[in-house]
């Protein structure tokens, strides 16, 4: 496969570079460099959503129509590699890459119109209410309870691993509205306002110590019927149409990036003695290993944006993509652990501080790499395990 750029792409590097050059000020890039998980805290992640709706580079993946780039596959691709190279803060995707594509496929026009603008301009910031205690692989046995009341659902229930709902001011949500028949039919998919009375968010720290994620408790929760997106109890096919973006995107970039980062620590000087852990051959040819694999990875990745470069959805790649890409980012965190070896449970955050005595490793990513390893121990979990994944890839790209 030829990677080589034509000149109009190579062009459009450039406009990319010079527009990151210009627009990533330090104070966003250092958020991006600390950022230990797929979110950007809040704050930065909708202070860099400003600055690229301001100049219409917000959605890339959206169709020019409602606000998208008109950007090639190419382009697309050269993009995130590009912000992945400079460490920009990550968008949140649940309303960008998840929600507004959901919309425009199964959303009203009423619907579109109001919320799709909103969405790029960042004024919503939406939380994915699927999981529940009960409910996560087998997401169809899902009970948050919604009864008809006039022009309302009246919830009750609970949903759980809410990511960002401390922040959002809005959620999509799987409801059960019949439970009479295959749990998959009697399922509803509402739009709804974190505000209404009765939603109660309580914090989950993780591993990491970060609260990211939560528990959503609904008591008598009113959501209006307009909010509704589909038919009632068809809520599923919504659902999984949605999960399909959730799962797909590019791995390659970030992979490269992170490979880049560990390089560069595994190339200070730890003990003041010359010896670096770049020069142990050892070492040298697990990074070596992993570049390959990544390299592959990145393959791959063009294999299928050829394939979408027709306006295909990704389909079961999604799955293909995510568990691969999942596995090669654990697979790094372990060599980054291991290149910061005893200073990983340091913390690396107080030998940054004035008059600390304990000795900061090589550059500031260092002091990332344990979050960033304990945060992505889920990444093979959430969006659907990975033998879930494996599971449809059996089913449907191998008939099994
Ligand atoms: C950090 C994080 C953020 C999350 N954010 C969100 C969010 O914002 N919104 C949301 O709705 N959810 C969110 N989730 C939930 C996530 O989607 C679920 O954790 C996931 O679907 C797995 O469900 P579960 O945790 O109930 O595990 P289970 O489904 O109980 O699985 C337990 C184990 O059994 C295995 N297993 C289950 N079924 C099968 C099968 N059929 N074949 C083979 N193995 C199987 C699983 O792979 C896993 O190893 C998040 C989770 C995490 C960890």
């Amino acid at each position: 496969m030829n990677l080589d750029l034509t000149p109009a792409d190579a062009a459009f590097r450039d406009e990319v570079r010079a527009f990151l050059d210009e627009n990533l000020t330090p104070e966003l890039a250092q958020a991006g460099k600390l950022t230990t998980s797929v979110f950007t805290d809040k704050a930065w992640n909708l202070a860099w959503q400003k600055v690229l709706y301001k100049k219409g580079w917000v959605a890339p993946n959206w169709p020019l129509e409602y606000g998208g780039t008109g950007w090639t596959e190419m382009q697309k691709y050269i993009w995130t590699s590009e912000c992945t190279r400079y460490g920009t803060p990550n968008l949140s995707p649940i309303g960008l890459r998840m929600c507004g594509p959901m919309l425009m496929k199964f959303g009203t026009k009423e619907q579109k119109d109001y919320y799709l603008p909103r969405m790029l301009a960042g004024e919503d910031y939406w939380c994915q209410g699927y999981s529940e205690p009960g409910a996560g692989s087998d997401l169809a046995s899902l009970q948050l309870k919604a009864v008809s009341d006039g022009d309302d659902y009246v919830l009750n229930g609970t949903k759980i691993w809410t990511t960002h709902a401390h922040f959002a001011n809005m959620m999509f949500c799987l409801v059960r509205t019949d439970a009479s028949g295959k749990p998959q039919q009697g399922i509803t998919f509402l739009l709804l306002d974190m505000k209404t009375p009765g939603i109660k968010v309580e914090p989950i720290i993780t591993l990491a110590g970060e609260h990211e994620v939560n528990q959503v408790f609904f008591d008598d929760v009113r959501v209006p019927k307009k909010n509704r997106v589909g038919e009632e109890n068809d809520g599923w096919t919504v659902a999984k149409y949605l999960l399909e973006f959730e799962r797909g995107g590019a791995f390659a970039a970030s992979l490269e990036a992170g490979i880049e980062k560990i390089r560069e620590v595994a190339a200070s000087e730890r003990s003041g003695d010359g010896r670096r852990l770049i020069d142990d051959a050892t070492f040298a040819r697990k990074i070596a290993e992993a570049a390959i694999e990544v390299k592959a990875m990145e393959m791959t990745e063009h294999r299928v944006m050829a394939e979408l470069a027709g306006g295909k959805n990704p389909g079961p790649a999604s799955s293909m993509l995510k568990t691969r890409g999942t596995e090669m980012r654990q697979r790094l965190d372990e060599i980054a652990v291991e290149t910061i070896a005893f200073y990983a449970g340091a913390d690396q955050h107080d030998a940054r501080m004035p008059g600390s005595n304990v000795d900061p490793i090589g550059p500031a990513e260092g002091m990332v790499f344990m979050p960033t390893y304990l945060n992505n121990r889920a990444a093979s979990i959430y969006g659907g395990s990975n033998e879930v994944q494996r599971g449809i890839m059996a089913k449907l790209v191998l008939g099994l």
